[in-house]
């Protein structure tokens, strides 16, 4: 069993999937397609992508003792995930519904069930051996993000953070990051300009933008990394894509800047085929392909 070097702690979600004609109003039933049931989640999404790519990575979550649970197990089993500290909580594994109209629109009511579960003795049961990065999302408690970004700067580990969906995150858990990322909309609420996410304390800051690459922002300035040009498919799941991948680079010993680099063409890969993790490349297709 190689040894874990990536920490990826996030949610786990089923994707429950429907076509729809339209969507309904209040009180109305449309008939839809059958379900597609899909594994997400942006923090098991991400454990994949990084995993895809070659890294030693370990997920850390709670999944419900139910079907999607399993299902979710052994997506990440298969993509070379180790579930170790994945956690059977009492409360169902996360559901997102999600109604497709034929514009291509997406309705999603998330139940987040088990993430919301995730706590600080998840984190305190953690061995930590050869970590060099941990990654964090937000579909989970704030207190364990909080949890396990201090008790991964305590060791040395580089703590980043991929502050979606924006919530409040206390001061003294922003300042540890390295590097803080948010796309471009969730930089929009969180600062004026690029170089002022800083302010919010990160030692720094990745801020992607969707065909246009991302910005990676230090003290010493913004540097902007190109996406290649692809034709876009789903863009579902391309930030997640972004993260493993930019951690991928930081624990292969990669730059901040460089990693982004990679992380750009990765997820610009990622929106070329359907489905989130389905579509994340290996480092092979990345090397076809450049
Ligand atoms: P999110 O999915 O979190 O909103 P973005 O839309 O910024 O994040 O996408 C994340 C990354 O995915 C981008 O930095 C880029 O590398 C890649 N990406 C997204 N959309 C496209 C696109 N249309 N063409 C090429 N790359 C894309």
């Amino acid at each position: 069993m190689p040894t874990v070097t990536v920490l990826v702690l996030g949610s786990a979600n089923a994707d429950l999937v429907v076509s729809v004609p339209r969507r309904p109003a209040g009180g109305e039933t449309v008939l839809g397609g059958d379900t597609v049931v899909l594994p997400g989640g942006k923090g098991a999404n991400t454990a994949v992508a990084a995993a895809r790519l070659g890294a030693s990575v370990a997920f850390v979550g709670a999944v419900g003792a139910d079907q999607y649970g399993e299902l979710l197990r052994r997506s990440l089993s298969e993509s070379g995930v180790r579930t170790d500290f994945v956690r059977t909580s009492d409360r169902p594994t996360g559901l997102a519904y999600i109604t497709v109209t034929p514009d291509g629109e997406n309705s999603i009511v998330v139940a987040p069930g088990a993430n919301s579960d995730l706590g600080v003795s998840d984190v305190d049961a953690l061995t930590w051996d050869d970590v060099s990065v941990l990654v964090c999302s937000l579909e989970v408690p704030v207190p364990t993000v909080r949890h396990a970004v201090r008790a991964a700067a305590a060791r040395g580990v580089r703590p980043v953070l991929n502050l979606s969906p924006v919530v409040d995150v206390p001061a003294d858990t922003l300042a540890l990051l390295d590097p803080l990322i948010v796309n471009e909309h969730e930089a929009a609420s969180l600062a004026s300009s690029f170089a002022g996410l800083l302010d919010l304390g990160p030692r720094s800051a990745v801020v992607t933008l969707g065909a246009r690459g991302a910005a990676v922002v230090t003290p010493s300035g913004v540097v902007e990394v190109d996406a290649p040009e692809v034709s876009a498919v789903d863009t579902t799941g391309a930030g997640d894509a972004f993260a493993g991948a930019l951690a991928f680079g930081l624990s292969s010993g990669s730059s901040l800047v460089e990693a982004a680099r990679f992380a750009a063409r990765v997820a610009a890969l990622s929106v070329t085929a359907a489905g989130a993790q389905p579509s994340y490349p290996t480092s092979e297709d990345v090397r076809r392909t450049g």
